[in-house]
């Protein structure tokens, strides 16, 4: 008989395979990560038998841990390298903050919500990660101590790109960020710095996270 390892490994094989693989996500690195990382351990224990599924699922506080695909799809856009340092706003589960640590150096992330944010340290200490560093904050602020960042990934959705996230970006470096008032009108955006400081904004997709929120509790 299968061991619940083994059942989650095959699981998660296929959830690369046909959800990911399949859509046209192709850089090895990230495909390499999304099998490695066990999201059933970033998912709460009544959801972990969907947790390879081809969805968000809720991880309490009203929040989501977003689909893998859009996990995958984002990694890839921020083009990871073993060398950058990247910010998290929005930590969640910590499944993301998980995938990007596979690829990079460091991953700083900030989580709103106090018990998301000390659930998502839990997961991430019993799965080894020692190269992710939580904080429970506003993340509209970034995290200047550690700024500039090579890439800075946003999973909650603001109705503009905060300033302070664009001055914490390196020349050089990527930003990926559902901007939009509303759940029916986001759009992914991919936003560049080049050398000489100029942004370039790219629109990737229409998506559905939640709100970016102010009010610290
Ligand atoms: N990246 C997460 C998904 C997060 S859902 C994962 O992999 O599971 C978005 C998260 O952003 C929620 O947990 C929400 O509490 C948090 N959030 C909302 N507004 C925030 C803010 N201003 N600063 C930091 N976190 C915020």
């Amino acid at each position: 008989m299968a061991s619940e390892q083994d059942s989650y490994t095959a699981a998660r094989t296929a959830m690369v395979r046909d959800q990911i693989e399949a859509r046209g996500v192709s850089s090895t690195g990230v495909l390499e990560a999304m099998r490695t990382v066990p999201r059933h351990r970033f998912v709460p224990d009544g959801e972990r038998h969907r947790a390879y599924r081809d969805t968000p699922l809720p991880i309490g506080q009203g929040q989501t841990i977003s689909q893998p695909y859009i996990v995958a799809l984002m990694t890839e856009l921020a083009a990871p390298k073993p060398s950058d340092r990247a910010l998290e706003v929005g930590t969640g589960s910590g499944y993301q903050a998980a995938v990007l640590a596979q690829l990079v150096e460091h991953v700083y992330t900030i989580e709103l919500e106090p018990a998301l944010a000390q659930t998502a340290q839990r997961a991430l200490q019993e799965s080894g990660y020692d190269n992710i560093t939580v904080r429970t904050g506003d993340g509209y602020a970034g995290w200047p101590e550690h700024a500039p960042f090579d890439i800075i990934i946003v999973t909650a959705a603001p109705d503009h790109v905060p300033q302070a996230l664009i001055d914490q970006l390196k020349p050089g470096g990527s930003m990926i960020v559902p901007v939009g008032p509303t759940y029916a009108s986001q759009q992914l955006q991919l936003i560049q710095k080049d050398a000489e400081g100029q942004m370039h904004v790219r629109e990737v997709a229409p998506v559905r996270f939640v709100p970016l929120r102010r009010d610290a509790k």
